[in-house]
């Protein structure tokens, strides 16, 4: 996805931010002019109401998960109403692709609106780009550990891509890509049992080093975290 996309989305989010902290759900949904209804929806996390005015989210999910989609359905409102953006965006992608593009952008709006860089890039500059500052950013921002992922796959020291690995036998349970990181990895991908990551979840060691990612060959640098079960990882290019 062209950059520029992404970085005026996220300057959407932060305009957003700005104007209607503190960010409770209810200061969201008006900051739209809609209100907020917790309903089953059947399947969707959420959708927005344009008749009714009202952002739909679906209920008995965990809060921070619902935080996540009221962001969500919030990006996708302000770029319907960016008619620039929006129109650019039509002439850039095309059908599914379009659509797939949009998810993207919303999910990356959400996460700038929830975790801002700024506060990524301090915790980067005094941590390191270090893979326990999924769950550390999560817990200390309350998003969830996701939106953690999404954030720090944009700020690795070169094209990045973040992994949380969980189950067994290990596999992908999410997954995000930063700027310029072309490497894909499909959700609920297995992860051999002589891969570092599995390796360090069954050593509860953490691995530094160059490995591809699973089921890829491309070795590209890796540091990851063994914890409470699961691994946190995060992927660069140099
Ligand atoms: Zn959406």
């Amino acid at each position: 996805m062209h950059d520029t996309y992404r970085d005026r989305v996220r300057a959407l989010a932060r305009a957003f931010r700005e104007a209607h902290w503190p960010l409770t759900p209810q200061r969201m949904a008006r900051g739209i002019g809609y209100t907020l209804a917790y309903t089953d929806l059947g399947g969707p996390d959420g959708m927005l109401d344009p008749v009714g005015k009202r952002v739909l989210i679906a209920a008995g999910q965990s809060p921070r998960r619902q935080r996540f989609t009221l962001a969500h359905e919030v990006i996708h409102h302000l770029i319907q109403h960016d008619d620039e953006l929006l129109s650019d965006l039509h002439d850039a992608f095309e059908g599914p692709a379009f659509e797939e593009a949009l998810e993207a952008l919303c999910n990356l709006g959400a996460a700038e609106m929830l975790l801002p860089s700024r506060a990524v890039v301090e915790a980067v500059a005094q941590h390191g780009y270090r893979p326990r500052l999924i769950p550390e950013l999560a817990e200390r921002y309350g998003v969830s550990e996701e939106v953690a992922a999404i954030a720090l796959a944009e700020h690795g020291p070169g094209p990045a891509l973040a992994l949380i690995a969980g189950g067994r036998p290990l596999r992908v349970l999410f997954s995000a890509r930063g700027k310029g990181m072309r490497a894909r990895l499909p959700k609920a991908r297995g992860i051999a049992a002589d891969h570092p990551l599995t390796v360090a979840r069954e050593t509860g060691l953490p691995f530094r080093g160059k490995a591809p990612l699973p089921g890829g060959r491309t070795p590209l640098y890796l540091w990851a975290q063994p914890l409470h079960g699961k691994v946190y990882a995060l992927y660069w290019v140099a």
